[in-house]
């Protein structure tokens, strides 16, 4: 999707930095410091508030790249997508969950929403019907997530955003998966973008943090959050996303296609029952995704023919992605998933590939020669 703001390369380079840098510095510098000496009557800058000059450096950089008026950070994804529901839910609340939804989000709605007077809804992220059934007098917000995890489904996004806005609600969405280089939930009309920055907006699989991006009144609104809980993000670490977000589009343009052309090996393989890429036209949402992103993200999902012992055997004969259970960052991992759910035709064991930013052509030879060693091919 092209738009008339600032390219995101050159924004993942300049956007939100000082010019001049404090002292001239061209690299923003880390202040370790909890505290800051302030004047009568002055806020003293405190690490847990947000407001150390290394986090407030890292959210202009943040509300830069997803193009909005103010951001904050927080200690992990989690941290950010908690804050923001904590944010527009009160009591008595109920929320519309428009996704397939990570694992940690899921869990957190089961195991603490009724305990905190919040009711909720699970419904299908296409399906406006569903949506409108799902109404009611005390709904407040709607969830969803711009690419689900393991599916890869892209939901009717921009429909989302229109009916929350149409209703009063609050529309919030996860764009861990897709990033601002594939997908600008905020130019659509979401009021809050969260991410995981633990996966690629950091890239560097090293730190654990999270952000949640949107207009300076509901970000003030978070940043309280983050602050009565305690889950603001360190200057360090603060410091280290700053750095990784500098090579963010590059990494992210690198992984699409590393995941586009493993993505089409699998697809014509005859060692695999099925694949999910949006980038393949055969995707269920392979439209809806072409229409509104630039690119089709960094994860594959894959059933291969022959149950665990195949998709064992594979996992293990790879030589170049890391059998570890995240996605992201700048090298290749492959996760082993059980998938209960036969509603998308990939029940079964499954294999999940996150794309680093390898060689394309190393990575399909690496997937055909780990695929060989079940299929005999
Ligand atoms: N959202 C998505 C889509 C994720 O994949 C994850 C982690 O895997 C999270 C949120 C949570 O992120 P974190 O581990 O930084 O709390």
């Amino acid at each position: 999707m092209s738009d008339k703001r600032t390219r995101i390369e050159t924004l993942a380079v300049h956007g939100g930095e000082p010019r001049p840098g404090p002292n001239g510095s061209v690299v923003a510098p880390v202040f370790q410091s909890t505290v800051f000496e302030a004047g009568p009557g002055e806020a003293a800058p405190y690490i847990r508030l947000g407001t150390n000059p290394t986090q407030a450096h890292l959210h202009c950089r943040l509300a830069a790249l997803e193009g909005a008026e103010a951001a904050v950070a927080a200690a992990s994804g989690m941290g950010a997508i908690t804050a923001a529901l904590h944010s527009v839910l009160g009591t008595g609340a109920h929320l519309i969950a428009a996704g397939e939804f990570y694992g940690g989000t899921s869990r957190f709605l089961d195991e603490h929403a009724a305990r905190l007077g919040w009711s909720w809804d699970l419904v299908a992220p296409s399906d406006p019907d569903a949506w409108q059934r799902a109404l009611r007098p005390n709904t407040r917000a709607l969830l969803t997530e711009s690419i689900t995890n393991p599916l890869v489904q892209v939901g009717d996004l921009a429909g989302a955003a229109s009916f929350a806005r149409e209703h009063g609600l609050v529309s919030i969405i996860d764009n861990t998966l897709a990033t601002p280089v594939v997908f600008q939930p905020h130019a659509v009309g979401f009021d809050l973008v969260c991410h995981s920055a633990t996966k690629a907006l950091n890239g560097h699989s090293d730190i654990t943090a999270g952000a949640v991006t949107g207009s300076r009144e509901r970000i003030d609104r978070v940043a309280s959050v983050l602050g009565s809980y305690g889950a603001s993000l360190d200057p360090h670490a603060a410091f280290l996303l700053s750095r990784g977000l500098k090579t963010l589009a590059l990494r992210v343009r690198r992984q699409n296609d590393n995941a586009q052309a493993v993505a089409e090996l699998l697809a014509g393989h005859d060692a695999v029952a099925a694949v999910r890429y949006p980038g393949l036209p055969d995707h269920p949402d392979h439209g809806r995704a072409a229409a509104l992103f630039d690119g089709f993200g960094s994860v594959v999902t894959f059933l291969p023919y022959g149950g665990a012992a195949a998709a064992d055997t594979i996992v293990k004969g790879l030589r170049l992605p890391y059998a570890a259970p995240s996605l992201g960052g700048v090298e290749s991992l492959v996760t082993r998933l059980s998938m209960p759910n036969a509603a998308h035709g990939m029940a079964g064991e499954a294999i999940r590939f996150s794309a680093g930013i390898e060689a394309p052509d190393d990575l399909v030879e690496d997937f055909a020669q780990a695929l060989a060693l079940f299929s005999g091919t």
